[in-house]
């Protein structure tokens, strides 16, 4: 090796140890002890009463951790610590009726409405696959036309993900000039009369008609029968009649702050820290008779760690830029954060990284939990990051819960943003975590704030380090959300 050069690795390596060994003082000496302690009492009291969306107690949470921003020097994003998050509350129509052919379908044994309020309309059907960009360019005109198309994507096979879908294919069907939308379901993992059922108790869900322009008319059919199927691929007309869902619709919030980063070209780029800060408020009662869901596990403790990565990063920025984020609505199904990637208030390709904190529980105080730890390429940072607080960062050990699709990470990670979730220490889904998880019981008084400080200041310093490496963050090669990073960021 050339001597020159050898020196220079050796000076630079050296820097990489000197900023590891700051970033780690930097955590340490600057960590308020009684934080975590504050910060979870007062999410998960019972005044916040379980942070439900919509709720009082939400509001507050929003308010009390803009408080807290504004105390460490935290700005806020485009003009404001909150983006407000349209939603409404559905309740599902009564009855209905959609006529093709001889056939007539019936509400709800036969389809479902997704979105629209009365509906009386008669219209031709454009089978258009699954209803996707790509599909677009291929298909015939559906200007005033219904869009019919299968549930999902030829790469999507989870219905979980296939209601996901749904917003983002009616605005496709809206922006090609289609006048109503029917998708076609067909699922051996789920039973119709499951879905069915889902749909038919009131349920919170984003309000696409409030920056759209009207939602259109959408449905569900069950398409278990081919005969279905065949019927609504072949060019035909339908005449459709329903009385349609009753919408009460509200605002909530993200909570949104920034630190604006060191490096003259990497604070161009983001690291988003974010945690969900609602939770699903109060429910039936347990055997105590407490009936307030306080959500402290889940997630008061990972909103008080982006609370405290924010004071510590607003007092020593790194190198890149930080967002911090607090999603609402994420127990509605991932609610704030869907809102939150298409409405980035900066766009999505600066974002190098999204580190989200979430934890359902914990039955191992020895161990950090990262959903995804071993699909992006900071895997050592997470690794040193615990090891300095005594502490194993492990994988994923119950891939059957598929929990990476079921936190805020996974609409970061559908863009192509690296998005693993920090997790308390959770081997199993054993008795341990039953007892809390969604339970009333999962009260501040029952946690370890030894284990939460350390739990926090791995988080930290994982954090800082993946802010501060230079290299480039992506997933590992094969991984499923690879081809969306490239087409994000281009080739890693
Ligand atoms: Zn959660």
């Amino acid at each position: 090796m050339n001597k020159i050069i050898s020196v220079l690795l050796i000076s630079l390596m050296g820097m990489t140890l000197n900023a590891q060994k700051s970033d780690k003082a930097i955590v340490k000496k600057n960590y308020d002890a009684q934080s975590m302690k504050r910060h979870v009492y007062y999410l998960a009291s019972d005044e916040l009463k379980g942070r439900n969306t919509p709720s009082v107690g939400q509001e507050l949470a929003a308010q009390y951790i803009k408080k807290e921003f504004v105390q460490y020097g935290v700005k806020p994003v485009a003009g404001s610590y909150f983006q407000d998050v349209p939603m409404r509350l559905a309740k599902p129509m009564a009855e209905g009726n959609i006529k093709i052919g001889e056939k007539s379908l019936n509400f709800p044994k036969d389809f479902i409405m997704m979105d629209a309020e009365n509906v009386a309309m008669d219209g031709e059907l454009v089978f258009v696959n699954y209803g996707t960009a790509e599909d677009y360019k291929t298909v015939a005109n559906v200007e005033g036309k219904i869009a019919v198309m299968l549930c999902g994507s030829k790469s999507e096979s989870n219905p979980r993900m296939w209601f996901r879908m749904t917003d983002e294919k009616q605005q496709l069907a809206k922006e090609q000039g289609a006048i109503g939308v029917i998708e076609l379901f067909h699922s051996t993992r789920f039973p119709w009369k499951y879905i069915a059922g889902r749909v038919s108790k009131p349920q919170v869900v984003i309000d696409v008609s409030a920056n759209k322009m009207g939602a259109l008319p959408h449905f569900w059919v069950n398409a278990s029968e081919a005969e279905i199927v065949n019927l609504f691929k072949q060019p035909s007309t339908v005449n459709i009649e329903t009385k349609g869902i009753d919408n009460n619709r509200f605002n909530v919030k993200n909570v949104v702050g920034m630190v604006e980063g060191t490096d003259p070209k990497l604070k161009e780029e983001y690291i988003i820290y974010s945690a969900h800060y609602d939770h699903v408020g109060v429910g039936a009662p347990d055997a105590r008779g407490d009936s307030i869901y306080n959500g402290a596990r889940d997630n008061a403790a990972g909103t008080a760690a982006v609370l405290n990565a924010a004071a510590n990063i607003a007092k020593h920025p790194t190198k890149r830029s930080a967002l911090f984020v607090l999603f609402t609505g994420e127990e509605k199904g991932l609610l704030g954060s869907s809102h939150f990637v298409d409405n980035a208030p900066v766009p999505l390709e600066k974002i190098a990284y999204c580190f989200n904190i979430d934890g359902a529980g914990y039955n191992d105080t020895k161990v950090i939990t990262v959903i995804g730890l071993e699909r992006t390429t900071v895997r050592n940072h997470f690794e040193t990051a615990c090891k300095t607080f005594k502490l194993k960062a492990i994988q994923d050990k119950m891939p059957e819960q598929n929990l990476f699709d079921r936190s805020d990470n996974v609409n970061f990670a559908r863009k192509g943003i690296p998005a693993p979730t920090f997790s308390l220490g959770i081997t199993s889904f054993d008795d341990e975590i039953i007892k809390y998880y969604h339970q009333a019981g999962d009260n501040p008084n029952t946690m370890d704030y030894k284990y939460l400080t350390k739990y926090c200041k791995s988080f930290i310093y994982a954090g800082r380090l993946i802010a501060n490496d230079p290299a480039k963050h992506f997933w590992v090669k094969g991984d499923k959300y690879y081809d969306a990073g490239v087409k994000l960021y281009g080739q890693p």
